[in-house]
């Protein structure tokens, strides 16, 4: 090949490869715009029986997931990102309406949060969260990739069932993989319903179907031939005691979002003030049903009177003794014939998510609607402060010193080293019960949202995986790290 030759093939070789990354630099025309999406709307599968990601068993909706996953990689992250982009558009354009529907098959919470939280799911991290590491040395270069595991099961609460599953699926397909849920049988409508609506919309921008399934009417059974089936390659559960030990005994690897009894300490070094605002937002948010919301505090003694009194400047309304007690035998079921002083309370599910005025009626107090959030003075045993109750009360327990209320912070956390909290301009304090409580959140000087990126630094996920240690999840959690090594001397300085 003469010079001259050889000259000019490099040129177009340059320029094409010019082209593909600048167009215009390169003088080519820009690209045709992407042709108008013409598949067919998705029928149910016959093979499987699923329309719009909806199973009435495992087994299909796995085999269906499954297909999915297999043309999700064939997409490659350009599906990804469309698919992710498509259900934070739709959880914010339905917030409204999915919120209410999720509030009246549920009957717990306040609308204005549901309707909040899945506002919020835009904010949930995607798929620029996979960002490789890489090496490089006199030997070649490394790169760590982090893959999809291919289907997950999950498993959603009944605390916020259409927020779970999307800020699930935005984490998970920006993985790389496809994911089958076996909803909250009280919260199955709602989250089938997100379902049927985020595939159809899938189906018609990326030609993938099934990307996210969900067993229609979920059951035990239904979860335990989910872990069992041979596509599942991971669990996610999000939910109390109950559902990570049974997921934790599938014999699959298990990403655990577990239970948690959030404590508050306040010292009087705190800005009282503060303390009561964040105290009140965060326990009132969604009448508590927040795994990080705060569920108890112990407030010095010397501040507890201050504290109490901003708390009732700031709309909290205080019980006395007797409607503190009428409000607990409600609350509350015990053994026959032990009363109050019962070590095992059982929460009454009646009241879990519940207004304020209905916990108000059964204390024999008359509050406003504006009313937020109920509290009283209880001692550190009472169910109030032992038992997760997802209620828009909080117990506030006097403690002498800091080092009694951490001990009693520790001892009401149940060591579900989930979430704790500290109002404190002491750094020995906020360190010294940092330690001792050692959970996945802590947050200093704030509400408990402040931990998810809700007037405070960081982004949201609501599965928090707390005994599996993951922690906050994102696209990272749901990924396989994988090594790729060049042998070469391919350093360029
Ligand atoms: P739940 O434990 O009753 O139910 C959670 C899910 O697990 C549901 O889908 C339910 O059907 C399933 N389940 C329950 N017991 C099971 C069992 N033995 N076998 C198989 N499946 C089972 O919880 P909930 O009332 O829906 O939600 C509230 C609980 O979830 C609280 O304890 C809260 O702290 C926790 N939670 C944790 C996080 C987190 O990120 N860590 C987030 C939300 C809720």
């Amino acid at each position: 090949m003469s010079a001259a030759i050889n000259e000019q093939l490099i040129r177009e070789v340059v320029e094409e490869i010019l082209g593909r990354l600048d167009p215009a630099k390169a003088g080519a025309p820009p690209p045709a715009a992407k042709p108008e999406c013409h598949c067919p709307k998705p029928q149910a599968n016959a093979s499987t029986g699923g329309l719009f990601g909806v199973f009435q068993e495992a087994g299909p909706a796995c085999e269906a997931a499954a297909a999915a996953f297999v043309k999700l990689r064939q997409g490659g992250m350009a599906a990804r990102h469309k698919a992710v982009t498509i259900v934070k558009t739709l959880a914010e354009a339905n917030a409204t309406e999915w919120g209410r529907i999720e509030l009246e098959e549920t009957k717990i919470g306040r609308l204005d949060h549901k309707i909040e939280k899945l506002q919020g799911i835009k904010n949930v991290p995607g798929v620029e969260w996979l960002r490789p590491d890489a090496r490089s040395g006199d030997h070649g270069i490394t790169l760590e990739e982090y893959t999809p595991f291919g289907v997950i099961g999950a498993i959603t609460p009944s605390t916020h069932s259409i927020p779970t599953l999307s800020g699930n699926i935005v984490n998970m397909v920006a993985a790389g993989n496809a994911v089958v849920f076996n909803a909250h049988p009280a919260a199955s409508r709602c989250a089938a319903l997100a379902i049927r609506a985020y595939n159809e919309a899938i189906a018609r921008e990326t030609g993938i179907e099934n990307l996210c399934c969900i067993i229609e009417h979920p059951t035990l059974e239904s979860f335990k031939a989910l872990c069992a089936n041979e596509h599942i390659r991971l669990l996610c559960v999000t939910g109390g005691p109950g559902v990570v030990k049974a997921a934790m005994q599938s014999g699959k690897r298990a990403i655990c979002a577990g239970p948690g009894n959030p404590p508050v300490l306040v010292d009087d070094t705190a800005c009282m003030k503060r303390a009561a605002r964040a105290i009140i937002a965060g326990a009132a948010y969604d009448n508590n049903l927040l795994c990080i919301g705060e569920k108890e505090v112990f407030a010095l003694d010397s501040i507890a009177d201050k504290l109490m009194a901003e708390m009732e400047n700031n709309g909290a309304v205080r019980l006395n003794a007797a409607q503190l007690e009428r409000l607990t035998k409600a609350a509350f079921v015990f053994k026959e014939g032990q009363g109050a002083g019962c070590p095992e309370p059982v929460v009454n599910k009646d009241f879990i998510g519940k207004d304020p005025s209905v916990l108000a009626q059964a204390a024999g107090v008359n509050v406003t609607e504006k009313t937020q959030l109920l509290f009283a003075e209880t001692d550190a045993r009472h169910p109030f402060v032992v038992e997760e109750q997802m209620m828009p009360f909080l117990p506030i327990v006097r403690v002498k010193s800091v080092e009694e209320g951490i001990a009693a912070a520790v001892e009401a956390e149940h060591n579900y080293k989930h979430t704790s909290i500290i109002h404190s301009h002491d750094v020995e304090h906020m360190t010294a019960m940092a330690r001792a409580l050692d959970t996945t959140l802590f947050i200093k000087n704030g509400w408990c949202m402040a931990g998810l990126g809700a007037g405070g630094e960081g982004y949201p996920s609501f599965s928090i995986a707390t005994p599996t240690g993951e922690g906050v999840t994102n696209p990272r959690t749901f990924t396989r790290v994988r090594r790729c090594v060049m042998v070469d001397n391919l350093r360029i300085y």
